[in-house]
């Protein structure tokens, strides 16, 4: 069985650096908020370009604690709107609605399963503070015309940027510079993964990072000193140094993931079966197909020996936890989460791997 990711297999190619820095800090005596968080956030901030990275406990509270921040700062106002793909995870959607605010759901464009430039404006209201984009997949939206109008309408933009870690535009900016700031999520499975959850925010603001910073650290200053009401949300020391073994090699992995993705797009021919638009800032988290016949499809590919999973099988829209959104319709984010079938994709995958997945679609 070809497995869609083999974490196992990621994780032991780090081997013996990785288990060697997850010991250094179990003997260290040292768990929250030390020397290997510091090293590893200047370096992710390098990496992204920006000024400023803060680790915080996940993907999710990396988003909730930047709109709790801007609140707090007097930037977003209290109870306002907030513009958000309706074609995402439903984490985007969920920061949005855990920091008291109202996520107003935008459609994505077909062709790259992201939000809609031209959809966006219509949205704006009175009430409008931010728009979130998500890099869906490992692809980037189209900032250069979200970031215009944004800039034009007065609104922060704020990038959910968990499945696009190093996805960079045509003038090589990196996403998490790409807005006002970013919420990334090193969940295990992302294409920069921890050990457990873990997250972080980068913007090239000082107020927000030092804010942010406060508010994930029970709002304190410093050491029993607390101006805000903060919450605790912290990358801990043993992640903080997976991760820093992990970070060196995670544009050799991108590239890794392009190479099979361009061999998906250059050799699966399968009239039934839709690929993905070329793209060089895609970073592939994920490699998304579509076809009518989806459930069919996957279940050939299980009868092949190739695991597949669909992002999303539930649109955020008809999920319980959203029953106030459940008359609305979104037609394309409908068709994407009905269609959707993702292969198997991951730096380890080896090429006879590749060409089997290739043959078992084909043969569909
Ligand atoms: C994974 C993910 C998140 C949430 O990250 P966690 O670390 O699991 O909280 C948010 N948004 C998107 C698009 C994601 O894929």
């Amino acid at each position: 069985m070809i497995k869609y990711l083999d974490l196992q297999k990621i994780n032991d190619s780090f081997e013996p650096d990785l288990t060697s820095a997850v010991n250094r800090v179990t003997h260290s005596g040292w768990y929250l908020l030390g020397t290997e968080l510091n090293k590893f956030e200047n370096e992710f901030a390098k990496y992204c370009g920006v000024s400023y990275c803060v680790g915080v406990g996940n993907g999710l509270d990396a988003l909730t604690l930047i709109l709790m921040s801007y609140i707090s700062m007097g930037r977003i106002k209290e109870g306002s709107e907030v513009i958000v793909p309706a074609n995402t995870y439903i984490a985007s959607i969920l920061s949005i609605m855990r920091a008291g605010l109202k996520p107003v759901l935008c459609e994505p464009e077909w062709e790259t399963c992201n939000i809609d430039p031209k959809k966006i404006e219509s949205l704006i209201t009175k009430k409008t503070s931010a728009v979130m984009v998500v890099h869906l997949y490992g692809r980037l939206c189209k900032m250069k015309e979200i970031s215009e109008l944004c800039k034009k309408r007065g609104l922060l933009v704020i990038e959910d940027c968990a499945q696009a870690h190093g996805a960079k535009n045509k003038d090589g900016q990196c996403a998490g510079n790409l807005g006002d700031a970013a919420g990334f999520s090193f969940y295990p499975g992302k294409n920069l993964g921890a050990l457990g959850d873990a997250g972080a925010v980068t913007t090239n603001d000082k107020d927000l990072a030092e804010r942010v910073r406060m508010l994930s650290n029970y709002g304190s200053s410093e050491k029993y000193v607390h101006p805000y009401i903060g919450v605790n949300s912290r990358l801990d020391e043993i992640q903080a140094a997976a991760l820093m073994v992990k970070l060196p090699r995670l544009d050799a992995d991108n590239d890794r993931r392009k190479y099979v993705a361009s061999r998906y797009i250059n050799e699966i021919k399968n009239e039934k079966i839709t690929l993905p638009v070329k793209d060089t800032s895609h970073v592939f988290h994920v490699f998304t197909i579509f076809t009518s016949d989806r459930d069919e499809l996957k279940s050939h590919l299980e009868k092949c020996g190739v695991q597949t999973l669909v992002h999303y099988p539930i649109p955020p829209h008809h999920q319980d936890a959203l029953k106030d959104y459940s008359n609305l319709s979104f037609p394309i984010t409908e068709r994407i989460h009905r269609e959707e079938l993702s292969l198997p994709i991951s730096p380890v995958m080896t090429d006879d791997e590749i060409s089997h997945v290739i043959e078992s679609v084909n043969n569909f």
